[in-house]
């Protein structure tokens, strides 16, 4: 794994995600359409079992969620649990058929599979059923977190291996939704009831290995039922992070070095190159960065390339 170890930061303060507060069960509204309102995996619809029946968690079901991995708002069709109360712990979110959807956060694709066509309206093919899906390994607060997108169309636009990027920054700090890699197109494709894409969010990831159902990486894809110790929910907290645009910082750097966001850059980085878990790696960019850029000299100015790289090596920061 090429991944850098990377050590836990106290420093920016962190946007948190909804409240993991219960809220009272109750069904999401149907309607007839069998369109992205109503898509959710075909489990939806299986016997709950007593134990199974957890108190509803996070975002409530029929709530509009956001994400920088598409663009506008879409109805959550399931959260914590289905609407029969059978454990989901993840997201169904109802996008419409062919909605692009891009990596939230920088990472590397460690498995996908590709190549099912979507399912006909109305018809769902059953839990045997093979579908699309992107596995996505994201470093989050020091710690490796996997996303699993599943039912996406066919025509994946990502490779086992590659890295992807998270969203652009807009000028007002926030993510540019839409703006990270592109992983595909949202889809049907599966044990599906109707458009939608699932998304799952577990501790841990394996080694980027072969595409297709049957690989490491696919071994791990349903970690999130299976291991409840692996449990890293909701998926937006791989989103809601600390986030420090490289091109920004620049700008800010030019007009003073003593701004706010490069003098929190700078405490962050500083402490993270005294961690007893940084990676010799990441203390040499650090010594690098001293000499080249003179981080104890206000006007330094660190060029964008070095800031992209440590990028890779500082992502939880949120540095893109
Ligand atoms: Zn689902």
């Amino acid at each position: 794994m090429f991944l850098a170890p990377v050590a836990a930061i106290a420093a920016a303060a962190v946007a948190v995600g909804p409240a993991f507060a219960s809220t009272p069960a109750s069904a999401p509204a149907r309607t007839a359409d069998n369109g992205n309102s109503t898509g959710v995996d075909g489990e939806a619809n299986a016997p709950a079992k007593r134990s199974l029946r957890s108190a509803w968690v996070g975002t409530r079901t029929g709530a509009m969620v956001k994400s920088p991995a598409w663009v506008g708002s879409a109805r959550l069709n399931a959260g914590w649990a289905y609407g029969n109360g059978g454990a989901h712990r993840a997201w169904d979110v109802g996008l419409w058929l062919g909605t692009p959807v891009h990596s939230p956060r920088n990472g590397v694709v460690i498995g996908l599979n590709d190549g099912v066509a979507n399912n006909r309206p109305g018809y769902n093919p059953g839990s045997n059923a093979s579908s699309n899906w992107v596995l996505v390994c994201h470093t989050v607060k020091g710690r490796q977190v996997s996303t699993y997108w599943q039912h996406l169309s066919p025509g994946i636009k990502v490779t086992v291996g590659q890295r992807v990027s998270g969203p652009r920054m807009g000028s007002n700090g926030r993510p540019i939704p839409g703006t990270g890699t592109q992983l595909g197109l949202s889809g049907n494709t599966g044990n599906s009831t109707g458009p939608h894409l699932h998304l799952a969010s577990f501790k841990g990831c394996a080694s980027a290995s072969v595409a297709g159902n049957n690989s490491t990486a696919a071994w791990t894809r349903y970690n999130y039922l299976n291991r409840p110790e692996t449990l890293f929910y909701e998926p937006s907290r791989v989103w809601n992070r600390p986030t420090i645009d490289a091109r920004s910082l620049i700008a800010t750097t030019r007009k003073s070095g003593r701004s706010g966001e490069v003098v929190k850059f700078r405490k962050a980085v500083l402490a993270k190159s005294r961690s007893a878990r940084a990676g010799s790696g990441f203390r040499k960019l650090v010594r690098q960065a001293k000499r080249t850029y003179g981080w104890h000299n206000h006007g330094g100015l660190p060029n964008r390339g070095f800031l992209k790289k440590l990028a890779w090596r500082t992502e939880n920061l949120g540095v893109r």
